[in-house]
């Protein structure tokens, strides 16, 4: 396999579950979307409020495979949390409450009167009013993966190196890369996946995003908010404040722009003082039509991708994983909602 970011790790963990062996190739990125993620599992977003792509079937997955990472490697990394969402003007309050009366949204959202927004209440400046959400989550993915490289170091399953193509060797049956003989490669290269020779077909967007950890010690924030911006709460009253989201990006370095700009949104929502500890900057593995991309090459089935991930790798990324995992092994069939063949080999055409 090639990259270990989430989506490397966790079809590493379901093909090993399924008694496969497997060797990973990863460079330790500093700037992979992994690492500076907040991971937030969130049921219900956008504008219209509407339930996220399959999320009903994907976070019993997303609870169960996290709680058992947690315990292969004594880490404590799925955090379930509220999201309280701001809303600004009475169109949104009708709107989010015409949603909260849908019975397909009932798991999610709490009914107006019971919502309670705690200190947020007195440490920040009001919204016209909030709306809450049940089933949220955040995932420390970042945390999982560098514990996870650790696991397969120590197994001797990763080597820390750039994937070098030109020693791939396509056989009649698998491939062989410097001695390592395999079924398949499974690529899992996130937004870096644009230089992969076999796959730079398909139409990635790649989309950045930057972040800010800051410092707010007497904050005791322990729900998500969805402001302007998020806050999510991490250990040591240090919270997690972003994202800005940029699609016509050069580089993938943290910008003085983004910074403003997280810097002015928290100065206008919090009433506490903060220091900001650290500026992360990263490329979203987006694709156009915002869906996974999961499947074996149209011309050479030894090669695999798992791709996609996008803005909402932490609910996706174990269903998904364990669906591409059940068609390597089981010869389950591809599910047609995220298989590359949707594109053909020319994406354009
Ligand atoms: C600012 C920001 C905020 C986000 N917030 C959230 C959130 O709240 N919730 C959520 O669900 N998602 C969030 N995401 C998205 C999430 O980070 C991604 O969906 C997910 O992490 C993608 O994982 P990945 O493994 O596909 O890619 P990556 O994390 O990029 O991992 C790919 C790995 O493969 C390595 N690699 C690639 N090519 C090669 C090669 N040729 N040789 C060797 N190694 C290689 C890379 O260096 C990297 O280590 C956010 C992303 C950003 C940037």
């Amino acid at each position: 396999m090639v990259g270990q970011g989430l989506a490397g790790t966790l079809i590493a963990h379901f093909l090993l579950e399924a008694g496969q062996a497997v060797h990973l190739i990863d460079d330790n990125y500093p700037r992979a979307a992994t690492k500076v993620a907040a991971g937030i599992i969130n049921p219900v977003t956008g504008r219209r409020y509407v339930k996220s792509w399959r999320i009903d079937d994907l976070i019993p997955k997303a609870q169960q495979t996290y709680r058992e990472l947690e315990q292969k490697l004594n880490i404590q990394i799925y955090h379930p949390r509220p999201v309280l969402r701001a809303l600004f003007n009475n169109r949104e309050v009708n709107d989010w409450q015409a949603r909260a009366f849908d019975p397909a949204y009932q798991a999610y959202m709490v009914p107006g009167d019971e919502v309670n927004i705690g200190r947020y209440a007195e440490h920040t400046v009001p919204a016209f009013d909030y709306g809450e959400l049940r089933e949220g989550a955040q995932v420390e993915i970042g945390t999982l993966a560098e514990h996870y490289r650790q696991w397969l170091i120590n197994a001797g399953l990763l080597t820390e190196a750039a994937f070098d193509f030109s020693q791939l060797q396509l056989l009649d049956q698998g491939v062989e890369y410097r001695g390592i003989r395999a079924r398949v490669v499974v690529f899992c290269e996130g937004a870096k996946s644009k230089a992969n020779p076999y796959f730079s077909y398909l139409p990635y967007e790649g989309n950045k995003g930057e972040a800010l950890i800051t410092s707010i010690p007497e904050a005791g924030f322990e729900r998500i908010l969805k402001h302007r911006i998020f806050v999510v709460p991490l250990a040591d009253g240090r919270y997690w404040i972003g994202s800005t989201s940029n699609n016509f990006h050069t580089d993938d370095l943290p910008s003085e722009k983004s910074r403003q700009y997280l810097t002015e949104k928290l100065d206008e929502l919090l009433r506490l003082p903060y220091r900001t500890e650290e500026h992360r900057a990263a490329i979203r593995p987006t694709i156009k039509d915002r869906r996974p991309l999961l499947g074996t090459h149209p011309e050479h089935p030894q090669l695999v991708i798992f791709n996609g991930l996008g803005t909402k790798g932490a609910s996706l990324g174990p269903y998904w994983a364990q669906h591409l995992a059940d068609v390597l092994t089981r010869g389950v069939p591809i599910d047609p909602g995220v298989d590359i063949g949707r594109f053909g080999l020319n994406p354009s055409k």
